[in-house]
């Protein structure tokens, strides 16, 4: 456990429904239960429970017929997921791996790396972004950017 961070982590379902409400919210202006289901492949009754419990926890509002809003708390957790799902992403592309892949990947990465990490790989990522020649290298490097069906 991280010493520094009084709270406790939030949990990968968790951090799933905030990444999915905040985009939904940033693109269609709005976020219902039956949208995140679809997004999810998740019922609407097991998302309609984790909503509530959301709720409890002081992370949205949810109002029945009106659908959901972030609180400030809420937000703030939503867009640091959010910022690593970009993050990882932009660096798996960088090195050349297939879109699924890159998906796959970014989908259990981005709940495990530490603020520590995620630094590491913005100063890595900017770095190989200006260096053609070495990234060129790297690449050759890297045997399979074939897609992946299956995982
Ligand atoms: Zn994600």
């Amino acid at each position: 456990m991280p010493p520094k961070s009084p709270k406790r982590p939030a949990s990968s379902a968790v951090e799933d429904y905030l990444e999915q409400i905040l985009e939904l919210i940033n693109t269609k202006g709005y976020a219902r239960v039956v949208d995140i289901a679809g997004r999810l492949s998740i019922s609407q009754a097991s998302v309609t429970n984790m909503v509530q419990k959301l709720d409890a926890d002081g992370l949205l509002k949810y109002e029945k017929y009106r659908g959901l809003v972030l609180t400030t708390a809420g937000e703030e957790l939503a867009r640091n997921i959010t910022h690593r799902h970009q993050l990882l992403t932009d660096f798996l592309q960088l090195l050349g791996l297939a879109p699924d892949v890159i998906h796959h990947d970014v989908e259990g990465m981005e709940h495990h790396v530490s603020p520590e990490t995620v630094h590491a790989i913005e100063s890595l990522t900017s770095h190989l972004k200006r260096r053609p020649a070495l990234l060129r290298g790297i690449r050759s490097g890297i045997p399979a950017t074939r897609s992946r069906r299956n995982f």
